[in-house]
């Protein structure tokens, strides 16, 4: 089989002719029917990572997994229901099962925990062994494109707005913020319109092309940030929502700028959840944060209820896809797309099999 590796930092992957792996007994063979690209699948390649995670080369990126049951493992439990054929998606936090985090249902913040294609086998390959609990099976089948990306970015801001929600920042006289308008953000400010009861959703983002698709996505006003001071922006979102502050926002981007700038705009009692990774520091004023009451939440990824959420939406048809079809080996390519912010939506290397 074709699985496109890592051999190095900072070097283009290497479309390496390999063997099909074998699975453990507890694990699944899956047949990858679709990868989502994602931006940490360049940070990865680039090194952001090489302080956090210790990896043995080569190895397999892609995270965003969708794809057929191939094969069976001995000791996969007839209660899975899974069969082979089946369509399934991969939760991608693959913790111990001990911990106090694995316990409550949180495997992606697992200490001891990995993640496909951070270490195990991830999804630019044409097939991939699976621990079976990390399967789900998708009942109403979906396209290879639109299922992948569910497991990151159709559900990382999904765990972040519901953070917001628990917060109680959200309501029909309140107004929430996206920031960014790529791969999270078009899926962000659908479930910003979904579990906000009716808040003012607005999309922040400095492409005017990104910002059509957060309109169509559902926003209801955007700003372009380009070039604008935080002043001007109280004044634009004043003239767009008659607010000129915001009660909850949700950064899709991470880079240090973004952060400061959703943090500038918050009202007292504010909330603001991070789920973007660009930067490496946040800069926050202290005296304002204090005193107006203002709460910062980190969110990681989504457990396993999470995704299964997402997916209860997508097979209702409540979820639209602003997707880039890739063809396997055009995977480095649009890594360079990707690291040079010029790929609109979420790209998606998609595999000849049906669905
Ligand atoms: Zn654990």
């Amino acid at each position: 089989m074709l699985a496109a590796r890592m051999h190095s930092y900072k070097a283009p992957l290497v479309l390496d002719d390999i063997k099909v792996p074998e699975i453990l007994p507890d694990q699944v063979l899956v047949q990858v029917g679709g990868a989502g690209m994602c931006r940490s699948d360049v940070q990865l390649i680039d090194g952001y990572f090489a302080e956090a995670l210790k990896i043995n080369f080569p190895i397999t990126p892609g995270h965003e997994i969708a794809g057929r049951v191939a094969a069976l493992g001995d000791r996969v439990p007839a209660t899975t229901q899974l069969a082979v054929g089946d369509q399934v998606v991969v939760a991608a936090g693959w913790g111990d099962g001990i911990c106090r985090q694995c316990r409550v249902g949180d495997e992606q913040i697992c200490e001891h925990g990995s993640w496909p294609g951070f270490g195990p086998p991830g999804g630019y390959a044409e097939f991939i062994p699976v621990p079976y609990r990390q399967l789900i099976r998708v009942e109403h089948k979906l396209k290879w494109e639109e299922l992948a990306p569910l497991t990151d970015a159709g559900v990382t801001p999904y765990r972040g707005i519901k953070k917001l929600r628990a917060a109680g920042v959200l309501g029909p006289d309140r107004v929430m913020a996206v920031f960014g308008a790529s791969g999270l953000g078009s899926y962000a400010v659908q479930y910003a319109k979904l579990l906000s009861a009716g808040a003012t959703v607005v999309a922040f983002a400095r492409n005017d092309e990104k910002l059509a698709i957060a309109k169509q996505r559902g926003a209801d006003v955007t700003i372009n940030t380009r070039g604008k001071s935080l002043a001007d922006l109280h004044d634009e979102l004043f003239k767009l929502t008659g607010a000129r502050k915001l009660d909850a926002a949700i950064d899709c981007v991470g880079a240090e700028e973004t952060i400061e700038t959703g943090i500038g705009l918050l009202a007292t009692s504010g909330a603001f959840v991070s789920v973007g990774l660009v930067g490496t520091r946040i800069n926050i004023p202290l005296f304002p944060f204090t005193a107006h009451e203002l709460t910062y939440h980190g969110s990681f990824w989504a457990n396993y209820s999470d995704l299964e959420e997402v997916l209860a939406l997508a097979q209702k048809g409540k979820i639209q896809h602003s997707i880039k079809r890739i063809k396997f080996e055009d995977v480095n390519e649009n890594i360079d797309l990707l690291r040079a912010g010029e790929i609109i939506g979420r790209a998606v290397i998609v595999f000849d099999i049906p669905e």
